[in-house]
């Protein structure tokens, strides 16, 4: 009998342990691809399914993969798979969508924390010898100030009941939304970004990266936020302009921001070096337990594909209007 496989072409974690566990009570074998180009390709034409999250598949891909019948990317974004190809050769594709919403609202808060109360300041400072608040301030007090969320999906949602617990007072601007869809929720829905940026104290991106938006922070949205504000990016590195707003901080426009993503990754560190830079290496959605369901997920996709069951977020060409990085 062949052996049945569903191939992992990219690495995610440390093992493959969580998909074997869905898989191999249905006769899958899950395997990494192999390094050695050769069995590679025979590891590729032999696998009914196959997992990843960056390796581009295109024409060429399914070529070589002729028994592929699933593709399932570990986690959002999908601009790497050629949906319309897929679609063509009745491969199913599907993502995971909603794995680490608790997670990037934790980062976003703690980004913002570590900005407004001088954490990435103060650390230097110690490290460095130094002590005492001249270094990391002037600090403002968070409790009654205004954080405004761009979009208003998953992720916006839980930071804004994370800042309702620090007392902020939360705005949102969502171009599909209406007041009477937030079912009463203590939310400001605003009707353009830029009486959003003019309100908020704090301005947190929680929108898809698409030809729209790209760019959307640029100089002159950064001169729409108050002075002295703060700005907060979990989402896609190129919703923001970086050199502007590298500027904005020289200047002092804005009091500081956080960044967990770039639109290069990773950044040049001396490019992005200011004291009121917070920033981390794109790691928002990770967790031990994120990156457990995540996998677990994307597992759970293949073994509905390979049984004739409905498959969890599938992915069609006409309904794929987001062009995403992966993450
Ligand atoms: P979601 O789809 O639930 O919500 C996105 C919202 O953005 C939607 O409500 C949509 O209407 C809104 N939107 C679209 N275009 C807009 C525009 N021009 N202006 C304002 N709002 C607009 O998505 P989510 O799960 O909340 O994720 C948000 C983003 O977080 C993702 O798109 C992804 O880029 C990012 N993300 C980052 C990490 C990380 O590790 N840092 C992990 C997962 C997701």
């Amino acid at each position: 009998m062949t052996e049945r496989l569903a191939l992992a072409l990219d690495r995610l974690g440390s093992s493959l342990q969580p998909e074997a566990a869905i898989l191999e009570p249905l006769g899958i074998n899950v395997d990494y691809a192999s390094e050695d180009p050769d069995f590679r390709s025979q590891q590729v034409a032999r696998a009914e399914a196959v997992l990843l999250n960056r390796t581009i598949v295109d024409a060429t891909f399914f070529e070589a993969a002729p028994r592929c019948r699933v593709i399932v990317t570990y986690g959002v974004g999908h601009d790497h798979i050629d949906l319309q190809e897929a679609e063509r050769r009745g491969v199913i594709v599907a993502h995971v969508p909603d794995y680490c919403t608790e997670e990037v609202a934790d980062h976003t808060v703690a980004l913002l924390l570590a900005v407004a109360r001088g954490i990435g300041r103060g650390h230097a400072l110690v490290r460095g010898g130094g002590w005492g608040v001249d270094g990391v301030g002037p600090l403002h007090r968070l409790r009654g100030r205004v954080l405004g969320l761009v979009g208003f999906g998953r992720i916006a949602r839980a930071v804004a009941a994370r800042g309702h617990a620090f007392g902020l007072a939360v705005v949102a601007y969502d171009p599909a939304l209406s007041q009477t869809s937030l079912n009463g929720e203590p939310v400001r829905l605003l009707d353009s970004l830029r009486a959003l940026l003019s309100e908020s104290d704090a301005v947190s991106l929680h929108l898809p990266l698409s030809s729209e938006t790209r760019g959307l922070i640029d100089g002159p949205a950064l001169r729409q936020m108050k002075p002295g504000a703060i700005l907060i990016n979990t989402s896609r590195g190129a919703l923001v302009d970086l050199p502007a707003l590298l500027k904005a901080l020289d200047d002092g426009q804005l009091a500081g921001a956080g960044l967990d993503v770039f639109p290069d990754e990773p950044p040049d560190p001396e490019s992005i070096s200011r004291p009121n830079l917070v920033v981390t290496p794109h790691i928002g959605y990770y967790s031990v337990e994120s990156l457990m369901e995540l996998k677990e997920s994307a597992a759970r996709a293949v073994a509905a594909a390979l049984t004739g069951a409905p498959v969890a977020n599938q992915l069609t060409a006409a309904a794929s209007v987001e062009k995403e990085l992966v993450g």
